[in-house]
């Protein structure tokens, strides 16, 4: 598989205590990966590293097969993100929002771009209204058109759904897995809504204490750990990690 994202033996300490301690995973184009584990795990952390906000203290972080420590500036052009403690700025529209970050992001025809997407997110009835007024299902349908500005081959979910109700989160989680095929992209997305994880991640990594306790199709998961779903298997790991196994 095409790899867009590689990371190896990547390490971050707080003082003595590990936050992130020697994960290594990849995501391939078209592959959504879902990063789960408890309050704590390390999910933020790995994702602001790959995002190039945090520095690592060791290990290596490959976009597109370049090195983020030496060659940051074109492997975080085809990156981009959303969270929801990033918000837009409320005050400004969204078509503002969408056209000072496209320029930050030096986005070519940057005013056709902005169309497709109003179009692609079902935006246009907003265009001129500020963000801070939008519902939290819309807010999310901007911040997505904002991550996919720059056409990007990686793109980092913290939590995508987390403020919507079952209906919008639905929708958003069809819209992603659209536009992860139809622009072969490579998503890793983390949440705590194991029934999401089953239906949209390709794959799962469960993180505790800052290490990958283990990997693999969440729909087959809980099975081959002898656990009925996907939410047992990740509580079993949260609490009791040595005991994965025992069945
Ligand atoms: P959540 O699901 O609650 O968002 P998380 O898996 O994203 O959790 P992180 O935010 O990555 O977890 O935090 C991992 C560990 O690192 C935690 O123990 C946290 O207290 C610690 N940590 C995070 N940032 C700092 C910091 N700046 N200084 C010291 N410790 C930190």
């Amino acid at each position: 598989m095409n790899k867009v994202l590689s990371v190896e033996a990547l390490h971050k300490y707080y003082g003595a205590k590990p936050a992130v301690a020697g994960i290594s995973f990849e995501v391939g184009r078209n592959e959504i990966v879902g990063l789960l584990g408890p309050n704590g795990a390390g999910k933020t952390t790995t994702i602001n590293m790959i995002l190039g906000v945090l520095q690592p203290t060791t290990g290596t972080i490959r976009i597109e097969g370049r090195d983020l420590a030496t060659d940051r500036s074109r492997a975080l052009a085809c990156t981009n993100f959303t969270a929801v403690y990033a918000t837009l700025p409320g005050n400004l529209t969204v078509y503002q929002n969408l056209r000072i970050l496209g320029m930050i992001y030096d986005v070519k025809q940057l005013s056709s771009r902005i169309e497709e997407l109003l179009v692609q997110f079902d935006l246009k009835a907003f265009r001129n209204v500020k963000c801070g007024l939008l519902s939290s299902g819309e807010q999310t349908r901007v911040q997505l058109a904002k991550a996919l500005l720059n056409r990007p081959h990686l793109l980092l979910l913290d939590e995508p759904t987390a403020s919507l109700d079952p209906s919008a989160a639905r929708d958003i989680r069809a819209t992603i897995r659209e536009f992860t095929v139809r622009d072969s992209v490579g998503v890793l997305w983390t949440s705590h809504n194991m029934y999401e994880v089953q239906d949209v991640c390709d794959r799962a990594l469960f993180l505790s204490h800052g290490k990958i306790l283990l990997e693999g199709d969440p729909k087959t998961l809980p099975r081959e750990h002898g656990k009925v779903s996907l939410e047992e298997l990740f509580i079993t790991v949260a609490r009791e990690p040595l005991t994965l196994g025992a069945g």
